[in-house]
């Protein structure tokens, strides 16, 4: 039988919507005065997020939002497919108009995306974007903008800011 695409993601979404402004709040107070060792509490916090949260049975990365395919992304993942990164790009991308011109998936949920089990069918050379994404291990300072953006979309941030919430809540009263 077919998994149910994202049902964890739907079951956690009412959590997720009850608490985002408040969570919000909290990133743009500590991204205007963060504390000393910031980025070592979060690195410290971010294991126990992944005891949580189950990629596999989410995938709401891969099937709401877009990786940005640098060029460096575009050869090698049209390499694998045995594609040239012209037909590569034809069949499964699209460049932005104005902005920083990226390219990103043509359609969403992702096209590598294994619908069967959420695994990628790329992930040996799935994009760097995709490999680091949620970012939870970049400088907070260089991140926190898209924290912001992701804590209502990605379970792991949602986790990560939530705990670094209460970890924080008697130096931020
Ligand atoms: S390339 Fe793979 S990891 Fe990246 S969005 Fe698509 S399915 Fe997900
Ligand atoms: S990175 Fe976040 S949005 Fe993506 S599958 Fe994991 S928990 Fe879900």
């Amino acid at each position: 039988m077919k998994r149910s695409i994202s049902h964890q993601f739907q079951a956690y979404r009412p959590l997720l919507r009850k608490n985002r402004s408040s969570l919000r709040r909290f990133l743009t107070r500590l991204s205007k005065n963060s504390p000393r060792g910031l980025d070592a509490r979060i690195r410290s916090l971010e294991p126990g997020v992944w005891k949580t949260v189950d990629c596999l049975s989410c995938a709401n990365c891969c099937i709401s939002m877009t990786p940005t395919y640098t060029i460096t992304d575009r050869r090698r993942i049209a390499r694998y497919l045995g594609l040239t990164v012209a037909a590569f790009q034809k069949k499964y991308l699209r460049q932005e108009r104005g902005g920083d011109r990226d390219w990103l998936n043509r359609s969403r949920p992702c096209p590598f995306l294994n619908r069967s089990d959420n695994k990628c069918r790329i992930y040996s050379v799935r994009p760097a974007d995709c490999a680091g994404f949620p970012h939870l291990r970049k400088r907070f300072a260089d991140y926190a903008h898209v924290h912001h953006q992701n804590v209502e979309e990605c379970q792991a941030t949602f986790e990560l800011v939530r705990r670094l919430q209460a970890s924080l809540a008697h130096r931020l009263k």
